[in-house]
């Protein structure tokens, strides 16, 4: 998986089309992603106690990977996510996600 936890999204397909936000969980199994404040669901907590109200509480269901496009928040565009290696002060090598577009490090 490209992406993870905490990137920005813009969701590109669904009820959700052109909403921008943060990822809250990142399932690659099924390569789905919970994005905040998208594919909203409904659920209704039952009181547990007399005299408790009932409670309905929206939480964001998975969508599909393919259903958004990363977001860089260096340039403000939707793009796609590259890697570099990139050498590090201790000489080690390491991967990292560059966007695209800007070329930056994200
Ligand atoms: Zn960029």
């Amino acid at each position: 998986m490209k992406i993870k936890k905490g990137d920005t999204v813009l969701i590109i397909s669904g009820k959700d089309k052109g909403k921008k936000s943060k990822i809250l969980e990142v399932l690659p199994k099924e390569q789905k992603i919970v994005v905040e404040g998208v594919n909203i669901r409904k659920k209704h907590i039952r009181q547990r106690k007399t005299g408790e109200k009932g409670q309905i509480v929206e939480t964001p269901g998975p969508i599909h990977i393919s259903d958004v496009k990363f977001f860089c928040s260096k340039c403000g565009k939707p793009t796609r996510v590259g890697y570099k290696i990139k050498l590090e002060k201790n000489k080690q090598k390491s991967k990292v996600r560059i966007c695209k577009k800007c070329g930056q490090e994200i």
